[in-house]
């Protein structure tokens, strides 16, 4: 249950698609663009001349955001909501998903900046609250989980049952935020600190999730009336490389080099359809996997999400786009 005890509408998980333009390497190697954004919700297969094309190739989500759209517009029309329900005591989870090099990084660092300012903008216009902002950052690489606060803690921090707290990382570190200049030097350590972990070992950035959690808390002044106290994470999550859970291209060579199927990965694509199918899902496996775990508590039940789906456009992506649509088409 959420403290605080806002009710709120039963809503779906928010899906969104942004398309990139193509990257330089891609306009040198004379890639075409094979996908194109036909309107506010719609997202198509542009086949080449000749093409003819036997799978789905038009696909439609809450918002698809073209080549041109700014990651302000990505924030204001998917995601805002969902990350200020955070300061109304509602957990809120924000997901990048796609293939290594569509622009899960570039799009999950501008989010985190503008959710950051309107947190910020909201304390200043709601003095009859005291706020109080933490936070964390972990990196889960092979389902060992590292803190991105403290470089000293290792590379593979325990999990912890907490009854009241649910699942803890056991010694990651939690800063409280004096303000916002504080808190975005926070942030920038984590971003950092992924970074030293990307040169020392090769690639870990595709198969790396990184999160960095928001707590909020904040109390009326002038009372101790706990209900009117709320308490909430908001968790920012940049995901692996996509192309790590896909099965499709699950052959023998692939799986005897073991590492490309990615556990967290795999198990929160499984949490994230059974969560969109409803109340009929049975058994949700969150304790199957690190991230689901760590997430649990703000995935599902009251909680609210936003998976912002990155695509490249180009024609030699073609097959990891479709994947990465049909994935954003079972979370809806
Ligand atoms: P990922 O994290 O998914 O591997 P990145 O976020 O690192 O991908 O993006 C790959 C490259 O594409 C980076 O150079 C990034 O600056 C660029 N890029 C990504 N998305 C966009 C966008 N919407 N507009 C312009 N450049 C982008
Ligand atoms: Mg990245």
């Amino acid at each position: 249950s959420t403290p605080g005890g806002s009710r709120v509408r039963e809503e779906k998980i928010v899906v969104t698609v942004r398309l990139r333009p193509l990257n330089k390497r891609e306009q040198l190697a004379k890639d075409n663009v094979s996908w194109e954004c036909i309107d506010d919700h719609s997202i198509v297969y542009k086949p080449q001349s000749q093409e003819r094309v036997h799978q789905p190739s038009s696909f439609t989500f809450d918002k698809v955001f073209g080549p041109t759209t700014v990651t302000e517009t990505v924030y204001e029309d998917g995601v805002k909501t969902v990350a200020l329900s955070a300061l109304m005591g509602i957990n809120a989870t924000i997901f990048a998903y796609g293939q290594t090099s569509s622009g899960k990084t570039y799009t999950m660092r501008g989010i985190t900046e503008k959710a950051v300012n309107d947190i910020y903008q909201h304390i200043m216009r709601t003095p009859e609250r005291d706020f109080r902002i933490k936070i964390s950052g972990l990196e889960i690489y092979n389902e060992n989980v590292r803190d991105l606060l403290n470089s000293e803690s290792g590379r593979n921090l325990k999990l912890l049952d907490d009854p009241e707290k649910g699942t803890v990382v056991e010694k990651l570190v939690e800063e409280t935020a004096t303000d916002d200049q504080h808190l975005r030097s926070l942030i920038n350590i984590c971003e950092a600190q992924r970074q030293v972990g990307e040169t020392a070992l090769n690639d870990t950035s595709s198969r790396s999730h990184q999160i960095i959690r928001l707590t909020i808390e904040s109390t009326l002044r002038e009372t101790s009336d706990c209900v009117r106290s709320f308490v909430s994470s908001l968790n920012f999550v940049d995901l692996a490389g996509s192309e790590r859970a896909s099965q499709t291209h699950a052959d023998g060579a692939r799986l005897r080099e073991g590492c490309h199927i990615n556990l967290s990965l795999m198990t929160l694509t499984t949490v994230i359809r059974k969560l969109s199918v409803g109340k009929r899902s049975g058994h949700i496996p969150y304790r199957d996997s690190k991230l689901t775990r760590i997430l649990q508590h703000s995935l599902g039940g009251n909680a609210r999400t936003a998976i912002i789906c990155t695509l490249s456009p180009a024609s030699s992506h073609v097959e990891q786009s479709r994947n990465t649509l049909f994935f954003a088409t079972r979370a809806k």
